[in-house]
């Protein structure tokens, strides 16, 4: 599939001239193993070697380039009395100076009564100029080499500076002549260059602005890979959109009869969300829509309502969910009204073994069961659907695309809802749907006010559990409305256990003031410990649950007034965004207490800040993507989303949204890319690895 022109670029970096096992490994885990991961290995700063004074002038502390006669050596021993070298210009003398190094080397390097260029950063020492172990040190005809600005690259470990820079030379050496992809018009219009040049002169930085990855060259690099990630999605939408889906437009009976059981109306968000999901349904082609909600905004009564639409249509609705609490919650809300309007819900999660599993996945295979709801365990393999017609996904960015997909294929014309209480940011959405349907569910429902939040500093711990005793009282009860608790103590990979003992003994320590009346709940508990933790809590004689993040995702408890969230420094602004929306779920005021451990670094601050100003989950996010590379803002690896080498989707967002224009452009005048610029994006795509999305390629 990949095209001739670019085989050298995918080739191990062993292959390049002096390039060994050896380096070839510690290249590898800096940019990656093939020679196209080296060159986007671009250079991080610059050292300018042009200045070339005299020694005389030369400022200390400056980078200079010299030219100098060596006048003597003068061995020292060992580091206290390193190896000094005389030299002298017309104007004064400079020791170069070396610790611990290699006589013979220097002997024959530096020959007395020879004249050398050497460069390096210039100091004094006790009144004497000197270079301690000179960067370059070459003959005079050799000065155009040094006297110039080099740039300076991210390192590893064991790395020297120059096995890297030979081993990138080499690897530009390869770099081939491709034909344009891009617009010339658009081009020229920004200054831009053709891609070699462009990746040469990436390389070779002449000032820092030129580091920037605003600059000619990054920028052009840049747009090239949102110009293939843009290309690419739009193939692969158009293709989903061609897959002919199935009309589902069934009289509306159950979704009626649905509403007629909840406590609540819709409000208008939520119908007008509805409506497009139902609008969807009823056209002949497949959804693929995005619901985003903030937290609290109601999203799961539209999920039921859209799932009993496909059920009195005739098929089977899948509900998938990321936790195993948060699946059991919605099952909980959903079971019940399902089995007033007679459709079967049915319940499977990874704890369903042996027999009870598969009289579960007989009951799916046959068409029993109308509605599930489960987490990963219903797209593993052996599950499979009598008619699979919408499958859903909840809080959809803890789940890759894969995943999401592999839930459609369960089924023929499956229509996919995906939802999401993390708003994605308009640019991060660009990249990873293109131009998929997206519904918003804004605002809240009625009666909701915003939360009271506040940072507080650790060592004032003993008001939080003041503030704590004065909403729920001291004995259960003793206020009029039972209100409840959650205490987060985070939780953090590397140091789960003794994250699990602070946890423990948080519930230990709150136990003595609230007797009987705390839960506990995290990650490593058996799963039954953790239904019955929850269920004490939810409606019965607990009051304060503490919790690890496992309450991060999704968990409705209505009667939840306060939250605790303790290390509130460890969390991103999403995540607190997240947990702060566990309360504030009813008419009852909320409280949102940050118990945080000084000093605050200026990110961390930013975050409580900003938390305290705004509840507007969509703001929330656009300030985390700013605050924190993007990968970073919807939990890393979990995300979804693709990994970019040169975009930098805060800083590129104006070439993201010119990208997707761009590739829309390109598509409805070449749709099979045949034409001349149609080749040359071909070749862009096999660049970035896209050419899986090739065979989408309207074939006429
Ligand atoms: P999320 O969008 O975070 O998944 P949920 O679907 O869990 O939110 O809904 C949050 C809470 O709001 C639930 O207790 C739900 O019953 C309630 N709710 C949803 N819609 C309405 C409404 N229209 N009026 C009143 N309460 C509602
Ligand atoms: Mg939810």
């Amino acid at each position: 599939m990949r095209p001739q022109i670019l085989y050298a670029l995918f080739r191990p970096v062993e292959t390049l001239a002096g390039v060994g096992p050896k380096i070839g490994r510690l290249l590898a885990s800096l940019a990656g193993a093939r020679v196209l991961d080296l060159i986007w290995h671009l250079p991080s700063g610059l050292v300018d070697r042009r200045y070339r004074p005299t020694i005389a002038d030369a400022k200390v502390g400056s980078i200079a380039t010299l030219t100098v006669r060596v006048a003597a050596h003068a061995p020292g021993q060992g580091a206290r009395r390193p190896y000094r070298v005389r030299c002298r210009d017309e104007t004064g003398e400079i020791d170069l100076v070396f610790f611990h190094p290699n006589a013979e080397w220097l002997e024959s390097t530096l020959p007395t009564g020879q004249t050398r260029v050497v460069s390096g950063r210039l100091e004094t020492y006790r009144d004497q100029s000197q270079m301690v172990h000179p960067d370059w040190i070459v003959a005079p005809d050799a000065i155009d080499t040094v006297a110039v600005v080099e740039p300076v690259y991210p390192l590893t470990a064991g790395l020297q500076p120059k096995s890297l820079s030979r081993a990138l030379a080499s690897a530009l050496g390869t770099v081939p002549d491709l034909e344009e992809w891009q617009d010339a018009a658009w081009l020229q219009r920004n200054g831009w260059s053709g891609w070699r040049a462009s990746v040469r002169a990436a390389h070779h930085p002449q000032a820092e602005s030129d580091l920037s990855p605003t600059s000619p060259a990054r920028a052009r690099l840049a747009y090239d890979e949102a110009l293939a990630n843009q290309l690419s999605l739009l193939l692969v939408r158009s293709a989903h959109r061609r897959e002919p889906g199935r009309s589902r437009k069934p009289a509306g009976t159950l979704a009626a009869r649905a509403r007629e059981a909840l406590p609540f109306a819709l409000t208008p968000a939520q119908e007008t969300v509805l409506a497009d999901i139902l609008g969807d349904l009823a056209a002949p082609e497949r959804m693929l829509r995005l619901l985003q909600g903030d937290v609290g905004s109601g999203k799961t009564v539209v999920a039921l309502l859209a799932m009993l639409t496909a059920v009195e249509g005739g098929a089977q609705a899948a509900l998938m969910a990321p936790t195993e609490v948060l699946t059991r919650q919605h099952y909980e809300t959903i079971a019940p009204i399902c089995a007033r309007l007679g459709v079967t819900a049915g319940l499977l999660t990874g704890r369903d073994k042996g027999k009870a599993r598969s009289e579960i996945l007989t009951r799916l295979a046959g068409g029993q069961i109308q509605v599930v709801v489960g987490t990963h365990a219903l797209i593993q393999d052996g599950v499979s659907y009598r008619d699979l017609g919408l499958a859903v996904v909840d809080e959809q960015h803890r789940f890759g695309v894969e995943q999401r997909l592999r839930l459609a294929d369960r089924g023929h014309q499956t229509d996919v809802l995906v939802m999401t209480a993390t708003p994605i940011p308009r640019t991060l959405q660009l990249t990873a749907y293109g131009d998929m349907d997206v519904s918003k569910l804004t605002g809240k429902p009625p009666g909701r006010r915003p939360v009271d939040t506040r940072a507080i500093p650790v060592d004032r711990l003993q008001d939080v559990v003041d503030a704590v005793a004065r909403k729920i009282g001291t004995r259960p009860g003793a206020g009029s409305v039972r209100e409840k608790v959650f205490w987060v103590c985070p939780l953090v990979a590397d140091t789960e256990t003794s994250d699990l003992a602070a946890a423990t003994a948080r519930a230990e320590a709150l136990e003595r003031v609230f007797p009987d009346r705390v839960a506990l709940v995290h990650g490593r508990m058996p799963g039954a410990d953790k239904d019955a933790a929850l269920a004490r809590f939810a409606d019965g004689s607990a009051d304060i649950l503490v919790a690890t993040t496992v309450i991060e995702v999704g968990v409705d408890v209505p009667a939840a007034t306060v939250i605790v969230v303790e290390h509130a420094e460890r969390f991103g602004l999403a995540q607190l965004h997240q947990l702060r929306g566990r309360v504030g779920r009813s008419d009852l005021p909320g409280t949102c207490l940050m118990v945080y451990t000084p000093p605050l670094g200026p990110t961390a601050r930013a975050r409580l800040s900003m938390l305290r100003r705004t509840d507007d989950g969509f703001r929330i996010a656009e300030e985390d993507l700013r605050l924190r590379g993007a990968g970073e803002v919807l939990g890393t690896r979990q995300s979804g989303l693709p990994a970019f080498r040169l975009l930098d989707i805060a800083l590129h967002a104006d070439l993201l949204a010119a990208a997707r224009d761009d590739a829309r452009l390109i598509l409805q005048r070449d749709p099979a890319l045949k034409a001349s610029r149609g080749q040359a994006l071909r070749i862009l795509l096999s660049l970035f690895e896209r050419e899986s999305a090739m065979q989408y390629l309207k074939s006429g």
